[in-house]
Order: C-alpha cells, then sequence, then structure tokens
C-alpha cells in the first residue's frame, strides 16, 4: 500500500493557488487553474480526451503525445474555488466558480500535483 499522506492544513496562497501543508512538514502549492484542468471526474476525463485525441500523431518512433501548454488549453476565464470540502478522510471535493462540483481530488492526487520547490527561488528571475 502507498503511504497514506495527508494534508494537515490548506489555505488559499495569493489569489491564484492552494498551499498545502502536509503531515510530512512538507509545504506545497497547486494553482487553481491547474487543478481545475486535472479535475479526476468522468466528464471531465471525456473532455480531456477530446482535447488530446487530435494531438497524438503517429511519427517514426510511434504514437507522439505532446502535453498541452497551459496558453493552449481553452479557458472560460479565470476559474476559482467556491468551496472546499472534505470527503470522508481520503479527499476533498471542491466547488468552482463555474459551477462545477462533481472533482472529487483525493490526497495522494492533490500530493502528486503539488509543487515543493521554494517559491523564492522561482518568483525571484522576475521584473
Ligand atoms: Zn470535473
Amino acid at each position: 500500500m502507498p503511504t497514506s499522506i495527508r494534508p494537515t492544513a490548506l489555505s488559499k496562497l495569493g489569489d491564484d493557488r492552494l498551499q498545502i501543508t502536509w503531515d510530512d512538514g512538507r509545504i506545497g502549492t497547486i494553482v487553481w487553474a491547474k487543478l481545475r484542468e486535472v479535475c479526476p471526474c468522468a466528464s471531465c476525463n471525456e473532455d480531456r480526451h477530446k482535447i488530446f485525441e487530435p494531438l497524438a500523431k503517429p511519427t517514426e518512433a510511434g504514437l507522439s503525445l505532446r502535453v498541452l501548454q497551459e496558453k493552449e488549453i481553452p479557458k472560460h476565464g479565470p476559474v476559482k474555488p467556491t468551496a472546499l470540502t472534505a470527503v470522508g478522510n481520503y479527499a476533498y471535493k471542491i466547488v468552482w466558480s463555474d459551477g462545477h462540483d462533481t472533482g472529487i481530488f483525493t490526497f495522494e492526487f492533490l500530493h502528486s500535483l503539488c509543487d515543493f520547490s521554494p517559491l523564492s527561488a522561482g518568483e525571484r528571475g522576475r521584473g
């Protein structure tokens, strides 16, 4: 069984991301837009297939599937979470400002999405 890792604290970081403190003491961040894009619910999975299929092109090396750049993903405007609810002892349900509320994000999934790089390193290069 995989290690069961749990968040000990969730908070908004700025306007665009979620900060999660995990029970191993590490602090990760996830951009809301990214969370929305990877929503694991069935209807989003269908949408993703529609997006990805035309991008899967046969090449000499076989089928190559490239990863969408953020700017290539159609946006409906900035999507923000309106509610975050614990589901049992293993997940969070996120309700989005576009009304979408069927995505259940397990702790492990959230953990895998977290960016654990120190903020100062990434943000410093700007300006
Ligand atoms: Zn969804």
